[in-house]
C-alpha cells in the first residue's frame, strides 16, 4: 500500500515538475512572453494528469505480474513461476559447476482433512504449511505451490543430503506443528539433486515426483529420494 502510494507521488511530482520546466522554458525563449500564474497552473494540471496516468499503469502492471507470478491461496510462487527459477538454476549449474536440489511435498490425506474439516479449514491448513515452510528455508531457496497440496522447493547450492536433511527438518516441524484441527497434518516429501551430466527440468522434476510417490507408498510422512 505504502509502495502504492509513493509510486502515485513520485510520478506525479516528476510530471508536474516536467511539465511546468517545459512551459516556463516555451514562454520565456520561444513565445517571449512574460510568466503568470496560468504559466505554472495549466502546466501543472497537466502534470498532474500525466503522472497520475502513468502511476496508475505502473501500478496495474506490477498487480498483474504479481497475479501472474505468485499463488493467490498461499502468495508464494506459483508453478509457471518456478519453472523459470528452474531453468535460470540449472544454466547456472551448467555453466559455473555447483548443484542443486529439488524438494517435492504433497501433504498426507489432505482430501479427508478437507472431508472432515471442510475446505475453509483446509486453505487454512495449507496456509499455514506455507508459513513452517518459509520460515524454516533459506533465504536463497525457491519456494512454490506446484498444484492442490503439492510444493516444490528448489535449493540452490545443496547437495542431496543436504536437501534431504532440509525436507528431513520440514518434516518435523510440520508433524509437532499445532494446526487448528484435533489430528496431526503430516506431510511425504520427495527429494533429487540435478546431475548436470543427464538431468533437464523435466528429469529432474520427475525424480523428485517418483521419490515423493516411494515416500506415499512406504508409509507417508517421510522423506525419500532418488539418485
Ligand atoms: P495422499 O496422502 O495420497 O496425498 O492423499 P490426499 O488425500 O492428500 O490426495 P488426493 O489427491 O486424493 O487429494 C488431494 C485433495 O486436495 C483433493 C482436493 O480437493 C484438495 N485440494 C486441492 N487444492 C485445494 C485447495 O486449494 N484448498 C483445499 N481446501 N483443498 C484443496
Ligand atoms: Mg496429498
Ligand atoms: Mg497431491
Amino acid at each position: 500500500m505504502q509502495k502504492t502510494i509513493s509510486t502515485y507521488i513520485l510520478y506525479i511530482l516528476l510530471a508536474c515538475v516536467f511539465t511546468a520546466l517545459l512551459n516556463v522554458v516555451h514562454s520565456l525563449f520561444v513565445l517571449h512572453l512574460p510568466l503568470t500564474p496560468s504559466s505554472f497552473a495549466i502546466p501543472l494540471l497537466a502534470g498532474f494528469l500525466f503522472g497520475y496516468a502513468f502511476a496508475h499503469i505502473k501500478v496495474l502492471s506490477r498487480q498483474l505480474s504479481e497475479i501472474a507470478y505468485t499463488d493467490s491461496l498461499t502468495h508464494i510462487y506459483n508453478r509457471l513461476h518456478f519453472s523459470r527459477f528452474l531453468d535460470i538454476e540449472i544454466g547456472k549449474v551448467k555453466r559455473y559447476g555447483g548443484t542443486f536440489s529439488i524438494i517435492f511435498l504433497d501433504l498426507d490425506h489432505f482430501k479427508s482433512i478437507n472431508d472432515n474439516y471442510g475446505h475453509l479449514i483446509g486453505d487454512k491448513i495449507l496456509r499455514c504449511v506455507t508459513d513452517i515452510i518459509s520460515s524454516a528455508n533459506r533465504s536463497a531457496d525457491i519456494f512454490a505451490r506446484y498444484g492442490g497440496e503439492e510444493f516444490i522447493i528448489l535449493t540452490p547450492s545443496t547437495d542431496i543430503n543436504g536437501a534431504c536433511a532440509h525436507a528431513e527438518r520440514l518434516r518435523k516441524d510440520i508433524e509437532t506443528y499445532d494446526f487448528p484441527i484435533d489430528r496431526k497434518v503430516t506431510c511425504s516429501f520427495g527429494v533429487a539433486e540435478f546431475d548436470p551430466a543427464h538431468d533437464t527440468a523435466e528429469s529432474i522434476t520427475a525424480r523428485a515426483d517418483n521419490a515423493l510417490y516411494l515416500a506415499k507408498e512406504n508409509g507417508r510422512n517421510r522423506v525419500e529420494h532418488l539418485p
